[in-house]
């Protein structure tokens, strides 16, 4: 298209004041504030603006009718009233998705939500004595029930445990960590920043792949107040490498009366290997083994809501809780609440594995998500006139959340290629669905894995499907 033709077409929309001036969108004054409808005009006036800039010939033109202005201003106007934060279909296969709310909560949990959330608690309320109690009783005798530590707290997540952990024990000290532990857990969390902030002076030792007890022997002064082990969570070192296992690490630590503490990262109670998985360290392995302070996420492996989980000896957690940051770190009520569920859920692993989402993705048998994604095909149905091409594959749905990184579980997948439609289309169009449906684009095919796809999702995918093959053209 013509640079004179484009800009006569330009002319011909209409300006903000003049659709405030039409009677339907006066109507929507009405009821809606003028801020919303002014963004949803400048929202639709842009767009159209850009179809114009984008269009190759007359035909992809947008329609410039006043009517069809306002249709999508109205349509604008709806989406805009809606809450920003809403349900989306997890189609991805990453099962803990941290851009997706990472860990679905177990339905007892969120019954529980609905028996407590709209009354008053005993939340730090002593209702022995009438006195002012501690909000983290509720959860630190079963912590220590299941995992066998002396003493546990919880802070708002697991980046806010290491900083209370390593101000409470390290602030104008050294702490000793090998530099094959020096991660970036995404979101721009890096351990050595987070020491930083905390006042804690990190002293590296060892090299990217090799790390041996005596880097660490050979590195302790008389200002060493901790010796620190992180999880490598989101990669491997792989060919020739060495890390100090924990107990090695733990007998340095009694030697030189240091204390040790181990960021687990994900953390998780049960042995996966059990189910056919690779052994994750297990926190209850750690609490064994000795280490004194030990930090993970509630919300990662574990299942349960947001929040940052501090195992260790007595002193210690006593002088954490005694930290001011405390406060600015403590978690609110509905995540007492539902870690106390979730971990009570834990009493019986078959129980927990049975009803905690995230362990019943993990450990779902392929047979038992073939069978899902037959029932998905089979809602979608006979589609279309050839304008999907549906079919079920092979692949591989991953734990996500910094957790066994390398671990591919093996799945069943629904497979669109492309073909009047572009696989990005398709995305995109399966995105703006209403729940938005997220999906794996891959070598130009779109992949719907259904194993993070729950089951009361699957009527919605179809309906989505069967909605996206009877277009006969791009809207
Ligand atoms: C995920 C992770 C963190 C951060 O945990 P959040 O709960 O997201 O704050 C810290 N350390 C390790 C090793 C992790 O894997």
């Amino acid at each position: 298209m013509k640079k004179d033709d484009r800009n006569m077409i330009f002319r011909q929309l209409p300006s903000v004041d003049y659709l405030l001036e039409s009677s339907v969108i006066k109507g929507f004054l009405l009821t809606t504030p003028r801020i919303l409808v002014l963004r949803a005009i400048h929202y639709v006036l842009d767009e159209v603006r850009e179809r114009i800039v984008r269009a190759q010939t007359e035909d992809e033109l947008p329609d410039l009718a006043l009517r069809s202005l306002v249709d999508q201003i109205k349509k604008r106007i709806i989406i805009l009233s809606q809450p920003s934060l809403r349900q989306v279909i997890n189609a991805t296969g990453v099962i803990v998705h941290t851009n997706l709310g990472r860990s679905l909560l177990a339905k007892r949990v969120i019954s529980r939500f609905n028996a407590l959330a709209g009354c008053y608690s005993n939340l730090e309320y002593d209702l022995k004595t009438g006195k002012r109690g501690s909000r983290y009783v509720h959860v630190e005798d079963i912590l220590m029930e299941l995992t066998g530590a002396e003493g546990a707290m919880v802070v708002n997540n697991n980046a806010a445990a290491v900083l209370i952990t390593l101000d409470t024990i390290a602030k104008g000290k050294e702490v000793i960590i090998s530099r094959g532990q020096l991660v970036e857990i995404g979101g721009s969390f890096r351990i050595p920043e987070v020491m930083k902030k905390s006042g804690a002076r990190m002293f590296e030792v060892g090299t990217t792949n090799k790390t041996t007890i005596s880097d660490y022997e050979a590195a302790i002064v008389s200002n060493t107040a901790l010796l620190l082990k992180v999880h490598k969570s989101n990669f491997q070192t792989v060919g020739f490498t060495e890390e100090v296992p924990l107990e090695a690490l733990v007998a340095l630590g009694k030697k030189y009366s240091l204390p040790v503490m181990e960021d687990l990262g994900s953390g998780c109670f049960i042995d996966f290997s059990r189910y056919g998985l690779t052994k994750e360290p297990t926190v209850q392995d750690s609490v064994e083994k000795g280490a004194d302070i030990i930090t993970f996420s509630g919300d990662k492996m574990l299942g349960g809501p947001q929040c940052g989980i501090i195992l260790g000896k007595k002193e210690i957690i006593s002088a954490i809780k005694a930290n001011q940051l405390a406060r600015a770190l403590r978690v609110d009520k509905l995540t007492i609440l539902a870690l106390q569920e979730t971990l009570s859920l834990y009493r019986n692993e078959k129980k927990a594995i049975q009803q905690i989402p995230t362990l019943r993705m993990i450990c779902q048998s392929y047979k038992s998500v073939c069978r899902k994604a037959k029932k998905l095909l089979d809602m979608i149905g006979k589609v279309g006139n050839g304008t999907l091409s549906i079919s079920l594959c092979d692949g591989f749905s991953k734990v996500g959340g910094g957790a066994m990184p390398l671990e591919e579980i093996r799945s069943r997948l629904l497979c669109i290629s492309p073909g009047k439609f572009s696989a990005t289309y398709i995305a995109n169009a399966l995105s703006g669905y209403n729940p938005p449906i997220i999906v794996r684009l891959e070598k130009d095919q779109v992949f719907l894995d259904a194993r993070t796809i729950q089951t009361k999702e699957l009527k919605i995918v179809a309906e989505a499907i069967k909605i996206l093959s009877a277009k006969s053209t791009i809207a």
